[in-house]
């Protein structure tokens, strides 16, 4: 579509980041660093993407192990020490077994993000959807719509798609694989948080063990219409507040209009079924309601970006290292899919002896694409590897590298695939991210959070 003669406002900017998610917010922090003009826009109207949509927990700071290392830091961390310093986290053993998970505020990180994102370099943009993509090569044009202003462009010499869903890279003709294309796409979950739990009462009474064994029961017996046996209700850090994901939406494209307008009734409808069975069965659940579903249904995944590489299960599975690395993972993949007999699974794999693979820049660098780096769930990895490297802690580390990577090659004029690898790395190293597994055990116990 022709969009010129609709264009109301006309900006310019150094680097343009598309979606404040986890990586995109983080991407900005760290391209703010530099001496250029960023801009970040988010269709909704606060930041944090998933992050402040649905979630509470991050994910992937520490290996899932017995002697558990934290293994990111830099920006991620600076995000978690502003949280702590009102009280808003915690240290949670998880449900699964990802590893501890750092439980956050998920109202007070929005206004972190606000915080975070106040920069002399750096504008942000809330409401304001990326539509199209008119150019791209040495500069690109992308347009952008605003219900107050209409169609607006910004011109950017470097953009960071950060949109999860890769948007900038669909409407620039960046070739992608959609998920669901050759391997079943993950479900989709509407997250929903209750208040008026009595805790002391729930674990008395076995707390997870009594909850998994009622699930199990209700969704075998057919007493609730329970879309999976198993499923994660975990304290907030508001007290007697607990949030969930159990809601399960199978088969549905998060891409097409009618389908998506059905997951988000679907994982409606399904959070009130949950409501109604923690009342009935489990024990200090008898006074809940629900006081708040997320903003809209959590996707797992849709375009995964062709990239210079492309992470692979063997490279996760196998501990790799790569020379370009610029962040480690050790999260387990963890495939949420609808199972054989139309119930649903979640499929565990873990990267062995606790270890941690290491992640390739390249793997953030679309293939020939000069001016543009992926950041957040749309990096260049397959779909068993991106089940493994898609918790926050991952794709805001995913940010640091991208941002990093934008200013660098401002600096010296190069392209994304051309710029010095040492040079990002010895940055990265700088800000903090940590690019060999620490010796050092860490401390996951529920205070155990050390500010960086
Ligand atoms: C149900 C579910 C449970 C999960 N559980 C956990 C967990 O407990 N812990 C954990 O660490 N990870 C978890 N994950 C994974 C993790 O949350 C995601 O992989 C991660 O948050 C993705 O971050 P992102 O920044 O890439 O994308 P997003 O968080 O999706 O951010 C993308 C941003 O871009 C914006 N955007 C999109 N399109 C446009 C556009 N065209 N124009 C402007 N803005 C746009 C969006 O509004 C959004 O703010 C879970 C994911 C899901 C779906």
């Amino acid at each position: 579509m022709n969009f010129t003669s609709t264009i109301l406002k006309k900006y310019k900017t150094d680097i343009l980041i598309i979606g404040s998610g986890s990586a995109g917010s983080i991407a900005a922090m760290a391209a703010a660093q530099g001496k250029y003009k960023v801009t970040l826009v988010e269709r909704y109207g606060f930041p944090g993407g998933t992050s402040t949509q649905m979630l509470d927990t991050f994910y992937g700071f520490f290996t899932p192990s017995d002697t558990p290392k934290k293994i990111v830091g830099g920006l991620p961390d600076k995000v978690v020490n502003e949280l702590n310093k009102t009280g808003d986290i915690f240290l949670r053993p998880n449900t699964y077994g990802a590893g501890t998970g750092v439980n956050y505020n998920p109202e007070k990180l929005k206004q972190i993000w606000d915080q975070l994102l106040t920069h002399k370099n750096l504008e942000v943009y809330y409401h304001t959807t990326l539509v199209a993509v008119e150019k791209i090569g040495e500069t690109s044009v992308c347009i952008f719509f605003h219900k107050g202003i209409g169609f607006f462009s910004i011109t950017a010499k470097r953009v960071i798609d950060a949109s999860g869903d890769a948007d900038f890279c669909h409407w620039a003709g960046i070739p992608y694989e959609k998920a669901g294309d050759m391997e079943p796409a993950q479900s989709m979950t509407t997250s929903f948080r209750m208040a008026n739990v009595d805790l002391e009462a729930y674990e008395k009474a076995g707390g997870k063990k009594m909850l998994q064994e009622r699930m199990t029961e209700a969704y075998e017996s057919g007493s609730h219409p329970l879309p999976r046996k198993e499923g994660s209700a975990h304290e907030m850090c508001q007290p007697g507040c607990i949030s969930t994901i159990a809601v399960k939406v199978v088969d549905l494209d998060p891409l097409d209009l009618e389908q998506m307008t059905q997951a988000e009734k679907e994982g409606r409808r399904q959070a009130f079924v949950f409501e109604n069975f923690f009342r009935a069965e489990v024990t200090g659940y008898q006074n809940v309601k629900i006081i708040g579903l997320s903003h809209q249904i959590g996707v797992r995944e849709t375009r995964r970006v062709y990239g210079e590489y492309r992470l692979t299960k063997e490279d996760c599975m196998s501990a790799k290292q790569f020379k370009d690395k610029v962040f480690l993972c050790g999260a387990p993949i963890e495939d949420h899919r609808k199972s054989d007999h139309g119930g649903s699974e979640t499929l565990w794999q873990y990267v062995p002896d606790g270890d941690s693979y290491g992640v390739p820049y390249r793997t953030l660098v679309p293939k020939n694409s000069m001016n543009t780096w992926v950041a957040g769930r749309c990096f260049s990895a397959t779909h068993d590897a991106h089940a493994s490297c898609r918790s926050m802690a991952q794709t805001m580390s995913m940010g640091q590298a991208a941002g990093l990577a934008a200013v660098l090659s401002l600096d010296a004029d190069q392209d994304a695939i051309n710029i010095d690898i040492e040079k990002l790395q010895d940055s990265l190293i700088r800000l903090g991210a940590i690019l060999q597994m620490p010796d050092k055990v860490a401390d996951t116990s529920r205070n155990g959070w050390v500010n960086n």
